[in-house]
């Protein structure tokens, strides 16, 4: 085991239940907007286009496909026309209100907080996040994660996104510390796993879910409190 000095935690789907937060401001914009009367027939339909919809818009983001601008401008367009809605009849502030409601909800996966109680007895925790800045400090207060940690560092402000090193570099220099006093934990391959090893940053990937994937992290877990006994 490496001495480890500083753990990194990735936010959305890691500690912030990123869907059930997601889910239950839908439904509720669902309702608020009454979007069955623009021919959406149920809030199952409109939810799986927003599930196929955001999540390749994001992979795009992850791999510099899209900009933070468009991603926001074309996120509901597209969303309406996957689920067959004619493009005048969307409502321009649903961005704005998707993002304000979300990031104002607070369900974090279980055992979230008890977990970072104990690990901040031992280690400095920090946030490295490629949410943007203002829906990432909302979503940390509204659920109370906020002070739990030192650092958040989100590609935003340092201009580089996870899997990109660079990001991991950053916030390494500016804790004045190396790799191998870091820890990486987070859910996603692609992002969070890839982007500690290109760091040589050693990484939990944590896997609820039981996902095949390619890459071998350092450990695995399918539970946060799995890491109490790993540090
Ligand atoms: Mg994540």
């Amino acid at each position: 085991m490496k001495t480890y000095q500083h753990i990194f935690f990735d936010l959305d789907h890691t500690l912030w239940d990123y869907d059930r937060n997601v889910t239950e401001s839908l439904s509720e914009l669902y309702e608020i907007y009454e979007l069955q009367n623009l021919g959406i027939t149920s809030f199952e339909q409109f939810f799986a286009s927003f599930y196929h919809v955001n999540f390749q818009l994001w992979d795009w983001y992850n791999v510099g496909k899209i900009n933070k601008e468009n991603l926001r401008k074309e996120r509901f367009p597209r969303i309406f026309a996957h689920a067959g809605v004619v493009s005048w009849t969307i409502p321009a502030s649903f961005e704005e209100d998707f993002m304000s409601l979300t990031s104002s909800k607070s369900h974090v996966f279980p055992h979230s907080k008890e977990i970072l109680t104990y690990l901040k007895e031992k280690y400095k925790l920090h946030v490295i996040t490629n949410g943007f800045n203002e829906s990432q400090a909302k979503k940390l207060s509204s659920s109370g994660l906020d002070i739990y940690f030192d650092l958040v560092v989100t590609s935003e402000t340092t201009g580089h996104k996870k899997p990109d090193p660079r990001i991991f570099y950053h916030t390494m220099n500016q804790l004045n510390t190396r790799a191998e006093h870091c820890l990486m934990v987070g859910d996603n391959p692609a992002s969070d796993i890839l982007g500690a090893q290109r760091a040589e940053i050693d990484q939990v990937f944590f896997n609820p879910e039981g996902k095949e994937i390619e890459l071998i992290p350092t450990y695995t877990i399918s539970h946060l409190k799995e890491l109490e006994s790993l540090l």
